[in-house]
């Protein structure tokens, strides 16, 4: 195993003067605290059957039920059946997303985007993305007081900075570079900086429908005074808001512009699928606020490690502000874990590889051009779905012209009679995520291509029987 070459003097600096305000003794406590009871509210509300389905745990069908999980046996226990527990009893909830199917006639749960697909090319990387983290290093809160984002691991930073220079989707050098727990809190932390602190109404945060299911829940969550959310941009009315550009778009795949364009508005570009092998990088995007995550770039979700580029410090600061007052910073954990992986896929291109092999962006093309293309042949066989259709464009990066693969499938229902598609799929055992959830009509499901090839392997073969 690689072991991890950390340079220790600066871990052992004193914390910064201010830098982290209210950090001693009570003020402390009670900060982490809050935080640790904010975390706690967030997983109950999170795990309630009640909530709306863009917001729910892995595994739960719409009405909250775990039942027809128990159909879908998980790999990493042996073929055990996953232990079912209520929401209520339970924090933690077995994941059926992503399991292998037990049999022909398994539930197959294509409701969330878990990338399982990206195990078999990290398994095929030997210890290329292998990390130890020895029991004394990364104790400390702080990663470089030098940095204005204090909690930024530098390695992070500079194979982050490394891996835009790369692909060229992204001008990341004129930009803060700010981790946060997963693109999600990074989101929160982007509503929190544009928000004014003394408005008398919350501010209106829009997106165009189809907008990816989260944003709203994510908005609304907590009853923020500061933020609310107000729905399709397309059908908004004023001029204060914080636009959602989300390219290419979750759940359609489309390459998106902000549709709103006033002096009080702002936009923040949620560019989590902007990568060679779900799109043609057509040009290098150069925006206030960029998400990104790893969660869509390398398979990584259970890292929980998204980043955001930000141009202005002002905006860079308040959303610092935020991580640090949600969650005192960011795992460096997995900040190093994520630094490896990152350094594993550049120096795949970059280092000498005469077999072609350790070029990630090669293996996600491979597969999803192949996914993509069994699914349009099964759309075609059964003939009662549709699916939205892409030009292909010139790729900076691979420097071809390369076909639209998306991470999700669009699936419209044209079948007569079938006014709910998701229903219609769940009565044939196949979990997805109903279009109401994206502000669209319940004909359309989102279904995810990322997961592992046995699993969408009996998808499209099931999708193909259906008439
Ligand atoms: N933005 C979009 C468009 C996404 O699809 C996702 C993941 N489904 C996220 C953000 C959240 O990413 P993360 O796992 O980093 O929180």
């Amino acid at each position: 195993m690689a072991k991890t070459s950390k340079k220790m003097p600066r871990r052992n600096r004193p914390p910064p003067k201010g830098s982290l305000i209210g950090f001693a003794g009570l003020g402390w406590e009670l900060l982490v605290f809050g935080s640790f009871a904010l975390n706690l509210v967030a997983i109950a509300l999170f795990a309630s059957p009640s909530l709306d389905r863009g917001a729910t745990p892995l595994g739960f069908d719409s009405e909250g039920s775990v039942a027809e999980a128990a159909l879908v046996a998980s790999p990493h226990l042996d073929g055990q059946k996953e232990k079912m527990v209520s929401a209520e009893e339970e924090i933690s909830v077995s994941s059926t997303s992503g399991s292998l199917p037990a049999s022909k006639d398994a539930v197959i749960n294509l409701d969330h985007g878990d990338p399982t697909m990206y195990e078999s090319f990290w398994k095929g990387m030997g210890n290329r993305g292998d990390i130890t983290i020895a029991g004394w290093q990364a104790i400390s809160y702080f990663s470089d007081v030098t940095n204005l984002c204090w909690f930024l691991e530098p390695e992070f930073d500079h194979e982050i900075r490394r891996l835009h220079r790369l692909v060229g989707n992204a001008i990341a050098d004129n930009h803060f570079v700010i981790v946060g727990t997963g693109s999600t809190q990074l989101f929160q932390a982007a509503l929190y900086a544009l928000s004014p602190p003394d408005t008398p109404e919350p501010l209106s945060v829009v997106s165009a429908v189809p907008y990816y299911s989260s944003y709203p829940a994510v908005t609304d969550y907590l009853r923020s005074g500061l933020y609310r959310w107000a729905g399709d941009a397309s059908a908004f009315k004023g001029n204060a808001y914080i636009e959602l550009v989300c390219s290419p778009n979750n759940p359609d795949g489309s390459i998106r512009e902000a549709v709103l364009n006033s002096e009080k508005g702002m936009t923040i570009y949620d560019l989590a699928y902007y990568w060679p092998q779900y799109t043609p990088i057509t040009r290098v995007e150069d925006h206030d606020i960029m998400l990104f995550t790893v969660s869509k770039t390398t398979g990584h979700a259970g890292s929980r490690i998204g980043w955001a580029l930000v141009r202005d410090k002002d905006v860079a600061k308040r959303m610092i502000k935020f991580v640090e007052l949600n969650s005192i910073g960011v795992s460096k954990d997995s900040q190093l874990r994520a630094a490896k992986i990152f350094k594993a896929i550049s120096d795949g291109y970059e280092l000498p590889n005469p077999e072609n092999k350790y070029k990630l962006f090669n293996f996600g093309r491979q597969h999803m051009s192949m996914r993509w293309n069994k699914l349009r042949e099964a759309v075609k066989v059964s003939g009662i779905f549709s699916l939205p259709e892409f030009q292909p464009s010139h790729c900076r990066f691979t420097r071809e012209r390369t076909e639209t693969y998306p991470a999700f499938a669009w699936l419209k229902c044209e079948k007569e009679g079938v006014e709910d598609c998701e229903s219609f799929l769940r009565s044939h055992k196949i979990l997805s995520r109903n279009g109401k959830y994206f502000g669209a009509d319940r004909k359309y499901v989102r279904i995810s291509m990322l997961d592992r090839d046995d699993t969408f392997d009996l998808f499209v073969e099931r999708l193909s029987s259906l008439t």
